[in-house]
């Protein structure tokens, strides 16, 4: 089969590699869709994991079910887990693998969905594979990884949909959780980015304001907004010491920062900024995809807006290329 091989820094070849052959407990899917992350990036700028077929946000058709798989069959229309619980760490142990301290991740430690095939072990219907409807097409599928991610935001913030939320940062991941928010009903949403495409896609997605950061005063335009009183929850997902300080100082008095951003460097702040103010702070990683799913079906989360290019498998480079330099990508997506 054709797959996309990460061969060096900036290089990815698309390759002719062996197919994947269906083990007990697992299923091979035929991938239709596959987006671009940013921890594909983070190893195509690197270059540090050479050989390896990239991608984990995928969809596609089941083609082979091994033995022992229930209720999966052949033909189904799916998107699946990009990564594995270690089965033998203190929460794997527990039955609580969403927790698994050593989790291994499609593209970074094992051959992931870039390529015309990829094996899912450990298959298990809603827990590891998800079906999608009709409604939702391949592309939207791929989505679903990284929405998950904002669902998984917005559950663990516990907001109320008379709450002020603000989002920094207009990526993938941050207009994600706008969508999740007016999912669930939030009528307040602010927010905050840099790039002009990306904010259009925010305004679409159901945003209430959005802010230029690169033109205005991000604090001022927020407190402004808010009566003086900051937002109720602010959902930090930029990742730059400015964004992280903008984010402590637009949180009202007693108010929720929701760290979402995978900080690239360390940053300095000052904890009595938090102190002072009451602030919860909580740290985001990992996605729910039973409620994304949910929401996607239902039509209330709709991605089409976010995937902003399209690639065949054979044009990887070029969408990578795209993903990493166009100042109007915000999510590149091979197609299979
Ligand atoms: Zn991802
Ligand atoms: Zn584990």
């Amino acid at each position: 089969m054709k797959a996309a091989v990460l061969r060096g820094k900036r290089d990815i070849r698309v390759e002719t590699v062996p197919d994947p052959k269906v083990e007990p407990g697992s299923v091979v899917i035929k991938v239709r869709a596959c987006g671009i992350c940013g921890t594909d990036l983070h190893a195509y700028r690197l270059g540090d994991k050479v050989g390896l077929i990239m991608g984990h946000e995928f969809s596609g058709d089941v083609t082979e079910v091994g033995a022992g798989v229930a209720d999966i069959k052949k033909g189904d229309r799916v998107v699946a887990v990009g990564f594995r619980p270690c089965g033998e760490c203190y929460w794997c142990k527990q039955g609580l693998t969403a927790r698994c301290t050593n989790m291994k991740l499609a593209g970074e430690h094992f051959a992931g969905a870039m390529a015309e095939y990829v094996l899912v072990p450990n298959a298990g219907l809603n827990r590891t594979v998800f079906k999608i409807t009709d409604a939702v097409s391949y592309e939207q599928g791929a989505t679903v990884e990284p929405v998950s991610v904002g669902s998984f935001s917005v559950r663990r913030s516990k907001i109320a949909p008379e709450d002020a939320a603000v989002v920094i940062g207009a990526g993938i991941i941050g207009l994600g959780i706008v969508q999740v928010l007016k999912a669930v009903g939030v009528k307040k949403v602010i927010v905050a980015g840099r790039r002009a495409s990306r904010l259009k896609a925010a305004k679409i997605s159901g945003a209430d304001m959005v802010i230029d950061a690169a033109k205005e005063d991000t604090v001022a335009a927020i407190l402004n907004a808010t009566n003086g009183l900051g937002a109720d929850v602010v959902y930090e997902c930029a990742g730059q010491q400015t964004t992280y300080d903008q984010a402590l100082q637009i949180a009202r008095g007693g108010g929720k920062v929701i760290l979402v951003a995978l900080y690239e460097q360390p940053i300095t702040w000052k904890p009595i900024t938090a102190t002072n103010k009451n602030l919860t702070m909580i740290g985001i990683l990992g996605g729910h995809f039973t409620s994304t799913l949910e929401y996607m079906n239902a039509g209330k989360v709709n991605t089409k807006p976010l995937i902003s290019h399209t690639f065949s498998l054979d044009k990887a480079p070029e969408a990578f290329r795209t993903q990493a330099d166009a100042p109007d990508a915000i999510k590149v997506m091979l197609k299979m």
